[in-house]
Formats: structure tokens, sequence, C-alpha cells
């Protein structure tokens, strides 16, 4: 199979786009604390969480349909496979 997510371009010029998550709850080991109650972290993880839309790293534009919402999912591989997601994306 080959790798859709080369087929991203975004008009920005940018390459790279990144999955966004929200309702997501995030857990962080502590590893440190000193006497003001500064905290130092260790290892992070998620849990839960939807995905919202996909944007590009660069500039946040959102990868869209021609309907123009959000591409997930199955429409993620077909916006990508035409290679047209992010030329109507909305600003
Ligand atoms: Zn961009």
């Amino acid at each position: 199979m080959s790798n859709l997510a080369k087929h991203f371009k975004c008009p920005c010029g940018s390459t790279k786009f990144e999955e966004v998550m929200e309702n997501v709850t995030v857990l962080s080991e502590v590893d440190y604390v000193d006497s003001q109650g500064f905290v130092d972290y260790g290892e992070q993880s998620n849990e839960n969480g939807d995905v919202s839309h996909f944007q590009c790293v660069t500039c946040g534009k959102p990868i869209l349909c021609e309907d123009g919402s959000y591409a997930k999912d199955g429409d993620l591989a077909d916006v990508l496979r035409g290679s047209r997601g992010s030329d109507n994306a909305v600003d």
C-alpha cells in the first residue's frame, strides 16, 4: 500500500500535516517536585479523545472534503488520493 500522507501538499508549501484530537486526557508522570511546588514531568501518555480534524503542521489550514466538512477516516484517504485536499480549505 502506498503512503497517502505523501500526497499532502498545502498551499503554504508544507508537506506535513497533523491530527488534532479533542476530549483527550493527558497523563504525565511526575519525576520531581521542589520546595516551591515546581513539578518536573517524565513520561506523558494520552487516553481517550476524538479525532477533530487533520491540518497543516505549518499554517494550520484544515484538510477538507469537497463539501467543506473535515476530511476524516475514509474521506481523508479520498481527499489525499485526489490531492485536492487543501485547495478548497477555508481560512
Ligand atoms: Zn499550510
